[in-house]
């Protein structure tokens, strides 16, 4: 059994940050065995803690952002990239800002650095995520796509498909960890020059220059649309239209790009908070679709599961109102994945239709509600005096049939609750394709008999 792992002696580094355009400093120092990943805002009175998990991830607009109470840390995912591919278990890191620096846009001078400080092994074992089953994510509104797949370690193919200059389809795979140092930790980040003028009015990119990412030029480019960045970079800019990156900027793979991708993938599926032994295959995955993947892999790898004798000391319903069979995974509190088996002999078929048997539309958003009393386990006080009732069905999409013989799954989603009215979405599939959309609001009352 490999043991967990942490840093011998403390590091530091400093520069500029992406966001901010000011200095930042971020100093590593060894932490105990089961501690995790744990980011502290040291510019405060009082030290903000925000560990490293999925859970605290608060926007991936443009790089992942982990927050608590409206402090917030920015770009974290080449630190954390670097961190997990030195399988790195447990790790504080001290920062005086709101986000990382930079550095040169890639992840290996924070690899190279923290492997010279030495790693310390320490005397638990490591805990993992080892799937025994692949797990599919598809995105709701798009073709980006995410599965994982059993594998004896660690390994990630991603395919991407970018809309530059001589770039187009990319394809790469990282076959174990112990590549990442020569294939993975000095792939750059990068961003197309029409993107640019965008970034740096909305002052997203105040630290961006052409010394931590590459700018790739689309093929309609001309040096006018240089000429218009040149103000904003504040750098003197050259235009080589036979060049299809600004500046001619060498590459450093001529895949750069979408290793990484890797790069990221890694540094955003290191938020599950344990390493991961499969094979990870990305379609065009970015910080979202990367974060809500490695939701679902932990959802579906938790203990938070329940039969049907178990499911009915929880909620009131009965046969044959009781939709949902078993709950097969979810995260206490955020979400959670129940299963029903749609079966001929299901009441709802006698007369829905008896020649051409449907499951109802409005059953299956009834069987979300069902699902979404599990979410309510930490949410709620006082939870077993209170129940749950459907009170807003905010919008619904049925976009399949449903019929018998199909096993249909239901993932339900909090989004907040206030006031004593959650709001949920849910996503309904069969044989990994969405059947229906739901997004709705329970209110919590009182039980009658109470
Ligand atoms: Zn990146």
């Amino acid at each position: 059994m490999d043991k967990q792992k942490t840093i011998s002696s403390e590091v530091s580094f400093s520069g500029i940050g992406l966001h901010t355009g000011e200095i930042s400093n971020l100093t590593l120092k060894p932490l105990k065995e089961n501690s995790g990943i744990i980011f502290k805002r040291i510019d405060f009175d009082e030290p903000i803690y925000i560990e490293a998990i999925l859970e605290n991830v608060v926007s991936t607009n443009r790089g992942t952002v982990i927050g608590k109470n409206n402090i917030k840390i920015h770009t974290i995912e080449h630190l954390l990239s670097a961190i997990y591919a030195l399988e790195i278990d447990n790790l504080l890191i001290e920062i005086d800002n709101i986000e990382p620096p930079i550095l040169d846009g890639s992840s290996e001078i924070f690899f190279n650095t923290i492997l010279n400080c030495g790693l310390n092994e320490q005397i638990a074992d490591r805990d993992y995520y080892k799937v025994s089953e692949p797990i599919y994510y598809f995105d709701d509104n798009s073709d980006i796509a995410l599965k994982i797949l059993p594998s004896k370690e660690f390994s990630v193919t991603f395919e991407s498909d970018f809309p530059f200059k001589g770039i187009g389809k990319q394809k790469f795979t990282l076959n174990s960890l112990s590549e990442y140092s020569k294939d993975i930790s000095s792939a750059r980040t990068f961003c197309s020059l029409d993107e640019i003028s965008y970034l740096k009015k909305d002052n997203l990119i105040k630290g961006g220059s052409l010394k931590n990412a590459v700018i790739f030029l689309s093929e309609v480019n001309t040096k006018n649309d240089v000429d218009k960045i040149q103000e904003y970079l504040g750098e003197n800019l050259i235009y080589d239209d036979s060049s299809n990156t600004l500046n001619n900027t060498k590459l450093r793979y001529d895949d750069e790009p979408v290793r990484h991708k890797v790069l990221d993938l890694i540094g955003d599926l290191s938020l599950l908070g344990k390493p991961i032994i499969g094979h990870i295959h990305s379609y065009k995955s970015g910080h979202r679709s990367n974060v809500e993947f490695g939701k679902l892999i932990k959802e579906m790898s938790s203990d938070f599961k329940f039969n049907k004798e178990e499911i009915k000391k929880i909620i009131p319903h009965r046969e044959p109102f009781l939709l949902i069979d078993e709950i097969i995974g979810g995260i206490r509190g955020f979400s959670v994945i129940a299963k029903k088996n749609v079966v001929n002999s299901d009441y709802f078929f006698k007369g829905h239709f008896p020649d051409n048997p449907i499951m109802p539309g409005v059953l299956i958003v009834e069987s979300m509600a069902q699902a979404s009393c599990f979410l309510s386990f930490d949410n709620v006080k006082n939870r077993n005096k209170k129940m749950m009732l459907l009170s807003v069905i905010n919008s619904s999409k049925f976009i399949k049939k449903v019929i018998p013989g199909d096993e249909l799954i239901l993932r339900v989603k909090l989004i907040k609750i206030r006031l004593g009215t959650a709001n949920m979405v849910g996503v309904a599939t069969v044989n990994n394709q969405i059947v229906a959309k739901a997004n709705f609001m329970a209110t919590i009352v009182d039980k009658n008999n109470e």
